[in-house]
């Protein structure tokens, strides 16, 4: 980890060499599994190994992350720092907010070349399963930076919300640039189009929500994955985690 892992830090603080664990189940739903319903032969889960295996060698879990004051928070709306955030019923979900944080996080781009070299080599199995492997990785980097995060924010007497990200929860994926602008992903060596495509693929964005009176107790599932033991905020009890 380089810089100070500041819940409020102004200016941009990149984590890395993060003991990321990697979710069999979300690994599954991507390979379109529904939990509960449908059982993954043997067979599967030698190839969910054997990809695993292969994954864990090659993603590289990085996270850049800053804060920025909240100028002003409307219904639908957030302003900070001259950015006109749209998010439908942004303000009934998350409270009253002091700060935003901003985040990147990526998990490479080897998990993807190396897909590639196994769909021209034609083992498509194998080469389908990292891919999920590399989707899961990343949703699941998310959720650790989400959990380190509220960690952080506790610590210091700040409540964090969940992550939300353009694109979900009817935030317009055209909003991506004003993220990028209050938080670039340049530090990880992620790179944004015209198009408001990340680089690599294996990437996603996010924004919380930070304040004494954040809402953290609606649809709050980041407690299930946080590997933090005896916190007096959890709201549900830890079923796995995303820390290795
Ligand atoms: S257990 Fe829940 S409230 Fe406590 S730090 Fe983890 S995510 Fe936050």
């Amino acid at each position: 980890m380089s810089g100070a892992p500041r819940i409020l830090s102004p200016v941009p603080v990149v984590f890395d060499d993060l003991p990321l664990r990697v979710d069999r189940d979300e690994v599954l739903r991507f390979q379109g599994y529904k939990k509960g319903i449908d059982v993954a032969t043997s067979d599967v889960l030698d190839l969910f190994a054997e990809a695993l295996t292969l994954g864990e060698q090659l993603m590289k879990p990085r996270v850049v992350y800053r804060a920025a004051p909240v100028g002003r928070q409307a219904a639908d709306v957030i302003e900070v720092e001259g950015e006109r955030l749209h998010v439908p019923s942004i303000e009934r979900l998350w409270g009253p907010l002091e700060w935003v944080g901003a985040g990147i996080c990526t998990v490479g781009d080897a998990i993807e070349r190396r897909v590639g070299e196994l769909f021209d080599a034609r083992e498509f199995p194998l080469a389908v399963m990292l891919d999920s492997v590399g989707s899961a990785a990343v949703e699941s980097l998310a959720e650790y930076a989400n959990d380190l995060l509220c960690q952080l924010g506790l610590a210091a007497g700040h409540r964090v919300t969940n992550r939300i990200s353009p694109g979900y929860a009817g935030w317009d994926t055209a909003e991506q640039a004003a993220l990028w602008r209050l938080c670039s992903g340049t530090p990880i060596g992620v790179t944004l189009n015209a198009a408001c495509f990340m680089t690599p693929a294996k990437t996603i964005s996010f924004l919380v929500g930070i304040g004494p009176d954040a809402h953290i107790d609606h649809y709050f599932t980041q407690c299930r994955r946080c590997w933090m033991r005896d916190c007096g905020y959890r709201r549900s009890p830890a079923e796995s985690t995303v820390h290795a």
